[in-house]
């Protein structure tokens, strides 16, 4: 709890700030905040450039792409809360940023598939003459094309464990 004095000498302080200019990159709003006493400046962020957390950016863009939308949807929304959506260009970045990491989380996911299909394959007794064990998979798949210069082609493979609970 902030005592009188203190509280007192936070409010002489402040009373020589003023706002200079306002610094975007798309939902990290920084104020530039100059005293009038000594000409010192400083940009104060809404957010910490250190916190491990994931930034303001990257969290809408998250959230755009996980129920499948895309830029326009993005300032669509932003707009009805009318807060300014990030710039085209931080869109795309950070699109492309989560894309390699969503790429990279589905190959770990996919080889741990694997592995534990081939684990499964060979307690079966399901390998060939050269003991290479045999996996039976279901592949569908289609390719679309959409914006964000992003050719999306999407291929499901079904696990054989899978399809024995599914025929
Ligand atoms: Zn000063």
């Amino acid at each position: 709890m902030l005592s009188r004095v203190t509280f007192t000498h936070l409010k002489n302080l402040l009373q020589f700030l003023e706002g200079e200019s306002e610094k975007r990159n798309g939902l990290n709003i920084g104020n530039k905040m100059k005293c009038r006493m000594c000409s010192y400046s400083k940009v104060f962020r809404i957010e910490n450039p250190q916190s491990p957390t994931m930034n303001a950016n990257t969290a809408a863009v998250t959230g755009i792409m996980r129920i499948g939308g895309g830029f326009s949807n993005m300032e669509e929304f932003f707009s009805a809360l009318n807060i300014p959506s990030t710039s085209k260009k931080t869109f795309i970045k950070e699109h492309e940023k989560l894309s390699d990491a969503w790429e990279v989380t589905a190959l770990k996911e996919i080889e741990s598939a694997v592995s534990e299909e081939r684990s499964l394959a060979i307690q079966r007794g399901d390998v060939d003459s050269e003991g290479i064990p045999l996996l039976k998979v279901v592949v569908d798949g289609s390719w679309d094309k959409r914006s964000y210069k992003t050719n999306y082609a999407l291929y499901v493979i079904s696990r054989h464990n899978l399809i024995d609970k599914f025929i």
